[in-house]
């Protein structure tokens, strides 16, 4: 008989790991990194919780590192089998990878001057950049839609899940030889307002369902909305003279957001604002969306014009700053100009710069575009926090700070319960990559709607398939 143990994004939406038995073999579904802790070395510290040289593979949805950041690690502490992700998550995880490596690097060189000061030994960081190097060597990409036998009791299938490019639902099929049982991972759900990806596909057939809850209690508002109300920011820093930051994940919502820009471009709307891409990683990331636009919604008749002109042709005021001194320049720069930079929750990365300096000016704009997680300084941001500590500073925040929902690239309550309507017969259904209130409410509305048994498992719970 199988099982699942849920080591990760039980009840919280971050460091998604879960832990597939079945007789004879041993299969980690995600091997993400948890977000939100105030001191980001802990996570890397703390032991897994099994011997990662028992695992004999690993199975990754998509490319955002709370689905896949611990792969390295796993690698450096002895998994040596083999690490299966879709052919464009292949693509990307090598960028996502050494860019994480990357700034975990410059992390402890200051956490060494720091420790050399006090007179105490200097540490290593978690894995570094030869260590990617390996990990890398064991990932092999699957194409959507393509049935593999991973393990001899296990086949796997990926399916296109409009959340970034590359992400996937995951269909898992567990023999044991006396019978087969299936499992369907949602992986994270794209929502339907997406520009540039496909919905969602539909999947039928499941034994047991682990469906994602992010916006399990709500929906987003109407995407026109939404633009409407960026269009409003956009003319008041206009206005005002004053910086538009919008922190977002280099993978996803910074291709979308240079669509949705370029939109407005087009309409006269972004007045004199330049736009800023302050990420060496997501120039890359573009790129790889350029190598594997075949995977676009093509349908769409908005994105088929957008597609014959290019990133930087459908956006002539869009400039990619690469280097730290470009980046810096930035803090210089008095005409209007709308920055956007990781991370996508403010937990590191550039965006915590452009935070710094600008957060205690009233004219400043924050806007955020995706799903803020408990614990993190882009949740207290959005919660109201009027003091915001950076790089040891208290800065006080006068800044103006916008959500904008129908950005998100999850899909909301109403599209997680119309996915889940194709199953038949119903399946069981474990909800995951959600925090309490969201999957309770969710839970409670499948109750209702669809009359089908869904549990809520907590971190360490086993679940029997
Ligand atoms: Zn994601």
């Amino acid at each position: 008989m199988a099982s699942i143990t849920f080591h990760g994004a039980a009840q919280q939406v971050t460091g998604s790991c879960y832990l597939i038995e079945t007789q004879q073999h041993r299969i980690l579904l995600e091997c993400g990194i948890r977000q939100g802790s105030d001191r980001r070395e802990d996570e890397y510290e703390r032991p897994f919780d099994f011997d990662p040289s028992s695992i004999d593979a690993v199975v990754i949805s998509h490319a955002h590192l709370d689905h896949s950041g611990m792969v390295p690690l796993l690698v450096k502490r002895g998994f040596n089998g083999t690490v299966y992700a879709s052919t464009v998550t292949h693509g990307l995880l090598p960028i996502m990878y050494r860019d994480a490596a990357s700034l975990l690097r410059s992390d402890y060189e200051r956490k060494n001057r720091r420790l050399l000061r006090a007179g105490k030994k200097q540490v290593e960081p978690p894995y570094t950049l030869e260590d990617v190097d390996l990990a890398l060597d064991a990932i092999t990409g699957i194409d959507y839609g393509r049935t593999e036998q991973i393990l001899p009791e296990v086949k796997i299938r990926f399916r296109d899940a409009g959340h970034i490019l590359g992400s996937a639902i995951v269909e898992l099929w567990l023999n044991d030889g006396a019978r087969e049982r299936k499992l369907v991972f949602s992986g994270d759900l794209g929502n339907n307002c997406a520009p540039l990806l496909s919905d969602p596909e539909s999947v039928k057939e499941a034994d047991m369902l682990l469906l994602e809850s992010t916006y399990g209690d709500r929906n987003h508002r109407p995407l026109e909305d939404t633009l409407e109300e960026f269009r409003e920011v956009i003319e008041t820093a206009s206005s005002s003279g004053g910086k538009i930051l919008i922190p977002a994940f280099a993978v996803g919502r910074t291709q979308d957001l240079i669509y949705w820009l370029g939109q407005l471009f087009h309409e006269g709307r972004l007045g004199s604002q330049r736009v800023f891409i302050d990420s060496p990683m997501a120039i890359r990331v573009s790129d790889v969306y350029e190598r594997y636009h075949n995977l676009f919604n093509r349908d769409d008749p908005r994105f088929r014009k957008f597609m014959t002109q290019g990133w930087e042709n459908w956006l002539p005021v869009l400039t990619y700053t690469e280097s730290v001194e470009e980046s810096m320049a930035l803090n210089r720069f008095k005409e209007g100009a709308i920055i956007i930079a990781g991370s996508g929750m403010c937990t590191g990365g550039r965006i915590l710069h452009h935070l710094k300096h600008n957060l205690w000016h009233r004219k400043t704009h924050v806007v955020f575009v995706g799903y803020q997680a408990e614990g993190t300084l882009g949740r207290k941001l959005v919660n109201g926090a009027s003091m915001a500590r950076i790089y040891g500073d208290d800065i006080a925040v006068k800044a103006q700070i916008h959500t904008l929902g129908s950005f998100s690239a999850h899909a909301g309550q109403d599209q997680l319960i119309d996915w889940a309507r194709h199953f038949q017969p119903a399946p069981r259904v474990c909800l995951v990559h959600g925090e309490p209130d969201a999957m309770r409410a969710l839970q409670h509305r499948i109750d209702n709607e669809l009359q089908w048994d869904v549990t809520i498992p907590e971190i360490g719970d086993v679940v029997t398939l």
